[in-house]
């Protein structure tokens, strides 16, 4: 029984292809240097998993950006900007695809499907000239081989890759990226062909976008893709790997219709539908199935003894010579090995797999299914599985009793949101367009070590406290003096807005090396949700109460929402998200009640992740943002009419999630706009109702550049011709922790500056 691993994370278990890219980028090392480094990292992850005894191990899964870059890069589709002439695309013109360069910038980047992962995306146009002009996957296979393990060479699918891209700066945006086919199928020829001629014997296609929506047309794509492609596969074994959600049935027909094909590739884990469709569809005679059993989004232990029934199901469908275990997807998205877990104890440890378990996993699950069951490997996991649903440290009856207890009713505030905005202005006496900001204010070395120091113990809790306390006063007396209206505390005492929340929680837990790559050389480690999410005391109130007494203005508590808290996390998978969603809507619920009782008036939920959890598929999104507003609502219905509830969002692009929006019932939103004016406002134009307060952001706070009071006043009198004046707020697009003062001080000034000249003439 053979096993398969679909890709694995590249930046190491100690992220030494981040620190090595980093210094290369500095000019602080040489090109050889981070290849070196690069080497290494791929020789100990081919050795690895050949030493677990997997059958099918990918090659050319490492990247050292990004394998979508790396695709483009293949087919010699560099933007002309980048002044490439041709050759071997090398580091110059790769990294300043990625990253730009001193005069021109970087191609944009974006999420990759619902993941936390982002691509550059390609830019592509009818002029674009296609040319084989990265040899790295061949490159990655042969060097594989001299190591003595032949690798299953990984592709980005022609398809995917044309419907991942854009069209390019100029290009028509209804130019039609799939009839530029006929152009890289050639280059794919041409690589085959060499991957050929190495002794490459299998090649995985990543084809994700099987799992989409997708019409007609696009799916013929696959079909004209694949059959000319065909001649090229004679004396090779093809599989065409899915992931991230079910194979929709059309779709499924489309690829195990065609010829040529040995595998098919299914994400058994998010694609429940799958199973069925293998059983009750049938799956093609003579071809293997690569069942995604393992999970590559989360860091759980597999349930081996499930997935060995799951595995038998499949087997008496396709036959014991044709099933292949592997991951659901590409190992890339959960964390690299938890080895070098030192802080996490041992029970928890026991209920987790990184990427290095992971692929211990599969083996054990493939030579089980072959009659050669590890049974001191299967017992271990059968008690670690047994402990965690038994723990106490996972199950609190009190929360689950009132997590259940939400259920089939409705939670929204007592009186419409126009009645609460008058109440809240008698009492708040705000001017027309008031001024705030997002919430952080710069954080300087000091404060950083300031926090690392106190949480290492090296400083008193009395030191800590008196710190913390001088900085939030600096900021509070800051914002009185630019005359800011609604003012923060500047959350100094914040490493993160969802760790600082975690790690006051009871049922999270924090790893020291739990890095998942999000895009580049960056990395984000989220905190494990692993049991009820309960809150042992008040989180904020001390510094909101502290900040809120240094001022007579009204001073916002700033909370993270429920939504964004489970979005950035890994999310316990023995209970459905929605309801680990509604503990911790529980949980901030009991936060908001309290800062409301200690005389805040003004209180701010961000829910800067809530779009990121929405599914890929049309038919699952109504139902995710049904809970997740609902999550969000279950945080603040408790609250008097005067208690003023802000939330915040990172994109301006909601304008297909607009109603969910409202929904929220929030008394003021306040939304990054600064690179998308037009597109936010244009859903004003088109005329949907909206009441509650809002604050699109003025000016974009990603970038240094201090925008003129003038340019402010302009935006907002755009704004103010498609939104009422007495709901326009006046922010900047996000929290200011990445800035420095130099910076904030002179924006904030304009902006202020701004508000109040409009102030005058309305
Ligand atoms: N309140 C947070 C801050 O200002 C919001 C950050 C965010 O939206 N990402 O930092
Ligand atoms: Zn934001």
């Amino acid at each position: 029984m053979a096993s398969h691993i679909v890709g694995y994370p590249r930046m190491g278990p100690k992220r030494e292809l981040k620190f090595a890219l980093e210094s290369f980028w500095d000019g602080k090392s040489s090109a050889e240097d981070l290849q070196k480094v690069a080497t290494d990292l791929r020789r100990s992850i081919w050795k690895q998993m050949a030493d677990a005894g997997i059958k099918y191990i990918p090659s050319n899964t490492f990247s050292y950006y990004d394998q979508v870059l790396d695709t483009t890069a293949m087919l010699g589709a560099v933007p002309d900007r980048y002044g490439w002439t041709g050759g071997e695309i090398g580091f110059d013109t790769y990294f300043s695809m990625a990253r730009g360069n001193a005069s021109v910038p970087a191609m944009e980047m974006t999420k990759w499907f619902d993941t936390n992962y982002h691509f550059i995306v390609p830019e592509l146009g009818p002029s674009t000239k296609f040319s084989y002009a990265s040899h790295k996957a061949v490159s990655e296979y042969k060097e594989a081989n001299a190591l003595g393990v032949d690798t299953v060479p990984v592709l980005i699918g022609p398809v995917t890759y044309l419907l991942m891209s854009k069209p390019a700066k100029g290009v028509e945006k209804s130019f039609s990226l799939l009839s530029l086919l006929g152009n890289v199928l050639p280059i794919y020829k041409e690589v085959i062909a060499e991957l050929k001629a190495a002794g490459a014997s299998w090649i995985q296609f990543d084809e994700p976008t099987l799992a989409m929506d997708l019409d007609s047309h696009q799916l013929q794509a696959f079909s004209d893709a694949y059959s000319e492609l065909e001649s090229s596969f004679s004396g090779l074994s093809v599989l065409i790997e899915t992931y991230f959600a079910d194979v929709p049935a059309e779709a499924y027909k489309t690829i195990t219709a065609l010829k040529g094909i040995s595998g098919f590739g299914f994400d058994l884990v998010r694609g429940t539908k799958t199973l069925d469709l293998i059983k009750s569809s049938g799956f093609p005679a003579g071809k293997f199935l690569f069942a995604g059993v393992v999970d590559g989004r989360n860091i759980w232990a597999n349930d081996l003894a499930a997935s060995l029934s799951t595995l038998q199901v499949l087997e008496a469908v396709v036959g014991k010579d044709k099933l292949v275990v592997s991951t659901s997807c590409s190992l890339l998205h959960t964390a690299v090995d938890l080895v070098n877990e030192t802080k996490l104890d041992s029970e928890i440890k026991s209920w987790l797999a990184f990427a290095a378990q992971k692929v211990v996993e599969v083996n054990a699950l493939a030579t089980a299914l072959a009659g050669q069951k590890d049974e001191a490997f299967f017992s271990a996991n059968a008690a670690a599985q047994a402990s965690r649903k038994s723990s106490p440290r996972v199950t609190n009856e009190e929360v689950q009793k009132a997590a259940a207890a939400l259920k089939g009713s409705d939670h929204r505030r007592a009186t419409n949101v126009s009645a609460r905005l008058d109440a809240q202005q008698k009492k708040l006496n705000l001017p027309i367009l008031p001024t705030t900001t997002i919430g952080s204010f710069p954080q300087t070395m000091d404060l950083r070590r300031v926090r690392r120091e106190y949480k290492a113990n090296k400083i008193s809790g009395e030191d800590y406290v008196k710190t913390i306390r001088e900085e939030i006063n600096k900021v509070v007396k800051l914002q009185e003096e630019l005359d800011i209206d609604v003012l923060v505390h500047g959350e100094p005492e914040r490493n993160d807005m969802v760790e600082y929340f975690g790690e006051q929680l009871s049922g999270f837990a924090f790893t020291v090396n739990g890095w998942v790559q999000s895009y580049g050389s960056r990395c984000v480690k989220p905190p494990i949700i692993y049991g009820d999410v309960s809150r042992p005391k008040p989180m904020t109130v001390f510094w909101s109460t502290m900040a809120q007494s240094m001022t007579a203005r009204p001073m916002k508590g700033m909370l993270t929402g429920p939504v964004t808290i489970l979005n950035w996390s890994f999310v316990r998978n023995d209970q459905p998200r929605y309801e680990t969603c509604y503990q911790i809507a529980l949980a901030i619920k009991k936060e908001v009640e309290d800062l409301e009782a200690s005389g805040i008036q003004v209180i701010q939920i961000d829910e800067a992740a809530l779009r990121e959890g929405l599914p890929l598929r049309k038919s699952e999104q109504a139902f995710y943002l049904d809970w997740a507003v609902h999550s969000f609502r279950i945080t603040n219905c408790g609250v008097k009419d005067t208690t003023q509830i802000h939330t915040h969002m990172c994109y301006s692009n909601f304008n297909d999630i607009i109603h969910s929006i409202i929904d929220m019932d929030a008394d003021v939103i306040t939304i990054e706009n600064s690179r998308s004016d037009e597109k936010l406002l244009s859903v004003f134009r088109e005329g949907v109702k909206y009441g509650a307060g809002i604050g699109p952001g003025v000016y974009d706070i990603h970038s240094p550049r201090i925008p003129s009071a003038e340019e402010i006043a302009d935006r907002i009198n755009k704004m103010l011709a498609v939104l009422e004046t007495n709901i326009l707020w006046v922010n900047p697009d996000c929290g200011l922790k990445t800035r420095k003062y130099a910076e904030v001080k002179p924006a904030l000034t304009n902006m202020v500056a701004a508000a109040k000249v409009l102030r005058t003439q309305l």
